[in-house]
């Protein structure tokens, strides 16, 4: 056993754990991340949304992502486009109601997280790669993690704070027994990432594009270009919905069936290897407890559609980062309400339109399209959301998300 006391363990160097960890190290505290793969790392969860680039700048981080964008092939992005059927509609992310950026990007994630975790070690954080944590003990306010490295070796931390970060990992929730089964249906996605050569002059590069399977309101694809002539493209739905096959030819044999997408990626090279994730919707009775936190996927994770992963992965890293500072300062902190219940806030909002997404009210109201000034100020409403501004309470799309997306969907069902 090492003697040496860190002042917190992050377990994982996804965005949310060192998003947590450089803000706890700019505090002052004794920091270290333990990842268990070697950097790059392929992950998936491409599509940022504005409010990621807010969190970014509190953490010292937005300015290597922003200089480094163009070399790593980072696309701009500005919004989100929806088709279904010959409908189409976009959202333009730099018209909305909330303050804070209209634009951020499209990025490959390995090359993203490797981009904050080199930043991170630089400003002096110690990352243990290829370190994988195994066992947790709490005792005398202290926490002992067992790692293993690459080779087997053991060995063990001791910190007085563990941030668990570990994402689809979720260790903690499996080692404490904290995993809870969600509440939205089991989904499947087949992704792959392809040279897309789409030379349609209509494709806005600048947006996400969400395609809804012409029969089946339930199956969607993402296309996400990034700057360098390739993208990233996936389906999802229910296992039953997609059908049997490979990854590939489940992915495949659904966008032949989509005419737009299909023709769009008529000249594509599908030259990767298609992956497959299932149930990847999580829940967790919770998000705290005596010396620990837990961050972004490793906590909750809702549904990809509209890319709210890593956004939601931040903010929880820079709400638990505050907390966790006041704590090991010795001030009593409450935290169900300065962390889980403040980053729940935002996370429901969110899911209310991922329901309303399955259930088609939210579908309707994002292919309804209406010049009057009060659906013009709505859509911008709704616009804020979809940035990630999902926790700005003077939003009425946010603060009564469900009433709001009820009426509205009324509304425009009456009107067509
Ligand atoms: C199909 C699909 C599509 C998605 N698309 C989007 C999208 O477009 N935009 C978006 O924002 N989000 C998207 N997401 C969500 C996104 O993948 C996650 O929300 C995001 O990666 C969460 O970041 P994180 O830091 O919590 O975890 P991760 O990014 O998963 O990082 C966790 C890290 O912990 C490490 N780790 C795991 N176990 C251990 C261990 N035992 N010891 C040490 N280290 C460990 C892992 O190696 C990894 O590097 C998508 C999700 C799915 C399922």
């Amino acid at each position: 056993m090492e003697a040496d006391v860190l002042d917190v363990v992050v377990i994982g160097a996804g965005p949310s754990g060192t998003v947590a960890a450089k803000l706890l190290h700019d505090q002052g505290l004794r920091v270290e991340i333990v990842e268990a793969a070697i950097f790059p790392r392929f992950v998936i969860g491409e599509s940022l949304l504005p409010q990621c680039n807010m969190i970014l700048r509190e953490a010292g981080l937005y300015e290597t992502v922003a200089e480094n964008a163009e070399a790593l092939g980072f696309q701009r992005k500005n919004g989100a486009a929806f088709e279904w059927a010959g409908k189409y509609s976009e959202i333009d992310f730099r018209e909305k109601f909330s303050d804070g950026d209209g634009e951020t990007w499209q990025v490959r994630r390995g090359d993203f997280d490797k981009c904050l975790a080199d930043e991170v070690e630089r400003s002096g954080v110690v990352i243990r790669y290829g370190h994988r944590v195994t066992g947790y003990q709490r005792t005398d306010s202290l926490t002992h993690l067992n790692l293993v490295d690459v080779q087997g070796c053991e060995r063990s931390l001791t910190a007085r704070f563990v941030v668990d970060g570990s994402g689809y990992g979720r260790v903690l929730p499996r080692l404490l027994s904290l995993d809870e089964p969600s509440d939205l249906p089991s989904r499947k996605a087949c992704f792959t990432h392809i040279e897309d050569h789409i030379s349609a002059s209509h494709f806005d590069r600048e947006k996400i594009l969400v395609t809804i399977h012409p029969d089946n309101r339930d199956v969607w694809f993402w296309l996400i270009p990034f700057a360098d002539g390739r993208a990233s493209i996936g389906v999802v739905g229910e296992a039953h919905l997609l059908g049997e096959g490979t990854p590939a030819e489940i992915l495949r044999r659904q966008v032949s069936q989509v005419e737009n997408l299909s023709g769009l990626l008529e000249k594509a090279d599908w030259d990767s290897d298609t992956r497959t994730l299932e149930s990847y919707s999580t829940n967790i009775s919770s998000l705290y407890g005596d010396g620990y936190c837990v961050l972004g996927n490793a906590g909750e994770f809702l549904d990809p559609v509209f890319s709210s992963g890593v956004t939601i992965a931040m903010k929880s890293a820079s709400l638990a980062a505050k907390a966790i500072k006041r704590e090991l300062a010795g001030e009593t902190v409450d935290w169900s309400n300065d962390f889980e219940t403040s980053l729940l806030q935002g996370v429901r909002a969110f899911k209310t339109y991922v329901m309303g997404w399955y259930d088609g009210r939210f579908q309707d109201v994002i292919f309804y399209r209406n010049d009057h000034v009060h659906a013009q100020k709505i859509t911008t409403m709704i616009s804020s959301v979809l940035a990630g501004y999902a926790w700005d309470l003077n939003n009425p799309f946010v603060k009564h998300s469900e009433r709001k997306l009820n009426t509205t969907a009324e509304i425009v069902r009456e009107a067509t």
